[in-house]
């Protein structure tokens, strides 16, 4: 408990100095790489004569050229403000209060200054070290504190375009380290979902994590067990739907954290070290990233299906070898190896089902004697399921003859695949509707 009164102690160094600003003229920031929706929320709270500025990801990635995923603006509005300077938005969250302002497609987040718990006075909630609730305004300099790292705790001013720097991020965007704001062994205590996003910013943006914080990963890795499994599962689709899946699980293995979030697959991986879980995972990975990059769908319940393939497929295997048929052993241990995940990540209905499709189709495509073959490429989930069966054998799994004969059906019969196609469209439509297995 104590080591959470320090902090704002730990920072008056920085207060003694006040913010770097950072002028025009000094950065790369134009107002033409911000998108029209957060220009005309910053506009609008300044002709309101309330503070805008833009916060976070957006000027970490416009500082660093490259185009933000979305633009996060902060105020000293108060929510009820912003709801009533803006008809468009709608007030959201438990644990932060903020508005989402829509323009057509695009969502501004706008959010009130808030200050960091221990600063207000006991409102803020702290149980073990975890922040619970955390809905304390304040000012700028109250809001940068609560931050997690430095580069993303920089303020683009709408007022006079300058960038309000207090806590050095500039100096660690140029030299490319995720540097925690404070204590970092606190900081994450107080939120250990910062271990996963300190290594999902270090992969997306080629940094290090700076070695004072990073020495604390593995060690404190055990503290994501207390958090709540919804939570991890926005955190997996942000960081394996992110454009650097491959780098990201590579990194979370090494600092230990992926056996927190997915422990069958550590598992799985950790006993065949090098061996055909991680071929299968890395190439999954791999394609996905490729497949984002060139802005085809992709869908988390194909990735889910591939990391928990290895755990899922020796289960089955043991099913069969007390003598239950394929098909049968396929289900089964589909049930026990997602129902166990879910203790760690909570997964949708529809995402879940789709692995379980997917993992069942594999011995209806691999079975020599396939007497109805046009019957299962019309099949909803044959696309998927065929993907699934390159993607094994491109890592080794002895299914490649399969993988060719199917790829050589659908070249012959081009119809099955759009009546395949049809079919999945329709069933879109109607999503009561019953799916087949
Ligand atoms: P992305 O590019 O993924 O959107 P981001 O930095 O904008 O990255 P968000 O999750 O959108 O990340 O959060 C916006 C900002 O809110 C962060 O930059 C950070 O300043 C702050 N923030 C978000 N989550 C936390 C957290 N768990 N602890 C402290 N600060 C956080
Ligand atoms: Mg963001």
């Amino acid at each position: 408990m104590c080591r959470l009164m320090s902090a704002k102690h730990d920072n008056v160094a920085y207060l003694h100095h006040g913010p770097k600003i950072i002028t025009r003229e000094e950065h790369n920031i134009s107002r033409r790489n911000i998108s029209d929706g957060a220009l005309k929320v910053l506009y609008r709270l300044k002709n309101a004569g309330f503070a805008g500025y833009l916060v976070g990801g957006s000027v970490r990635d416009l500082l660093l050229g490259r185009e933000p995923k979305d633009f996060d603006v902060v105020t000293d509005a108060t929510p009820e403000q912003i709801r009533a300077l803006f008809r468009n938005s709608r007030l959201i969250g438990r644990r932060f209060r903020l508005a989402h302002i829509r323009y057509g497609s695009e969502i501004i987040e706008v959010s009130t200054f808030r200050a960091p718990h221990h600063v207000a006075n006991g409102e803020g909630h702290v149980i073990d070290g975890q922040i619970i609730r955390d809905n304390v305004y304040g000012d700028i300099d109250d809001d940068v504190w609560r931050r997690d790292f430095t580069v993303n705790a920089l303020f683009y001013n709408i007022e006079d375009y300058t960038v309000v720097d207090y806590v050095d991020g500039l100096r660690d965007i140029k030299s490319g380290y995720i540097r925690l704001i404070g204590d970092p062994e606190q900081r994450f205590i107080e939120d250990p979902v910062r271990l996963l996003r300190a290594v999902r910013f270090a992969a997306k943006l080629g940094f290090k994590i700076n070695h004072d914080a990073e020495k604390y990963i593995p060690e404190l890795a055990p503290l994501l067990s207390g958090i709540a499994p919804a939570r991890l599962f926005e955190e997996f689709l942000k960081m394996f739907l992110g454009g650097c899946a491959l780098q990201t699980f590579e990194r979370l293995r090494h600092y230990r954290l992926f056996g927190e979030l997915f422990p069958q697959t550590e598992e799985a991986l950790s006993r065949q070290q090098g061996g055909f879980p991680h071929t299968f995972i890395a190439n999954a990975l791999r394609n996905t990233d490729i497949r984002l990059a060139e802005d085809q769908p992709v869908t988390p319940g194909f990735l889910l299906a591939a990391l928990l393939w290895s755990p899922m497929d020796k289960l089955a295997q043991g099913y069969i070898a007390k003598g239950q048929n394929e098909p049968e052993a396929i289900m089964l241990a589909g049930d026990v190896v997602i129902s166990r995940q879910t203790r760690s990540t909570s997964m949708p209905h529809r995402l879940t089902r789709l692995a379980r499709d997917i993992w069942q189709l594999q011995p209806r495509l691999t079975r020599r004697s396939n007497r109805r073959p046009h019957r299962l490429a019309s099949h909803p989930r044959f696309r998927a399921a065929y993907d699934f069966l390159l993607l094994r054998a491109e890592s080794g799994e002895d299914v490649a003859d399969t993988a060719d004969w199917w790829t050589k059906f659908q070249q012959d019969n081009p119809v099955e695949r759009s009546h395949s196609k049809d079919r999945e469209d329709s069933r879109r439509r109607r999503p009561g509707g019953r799916r087949s297995r």
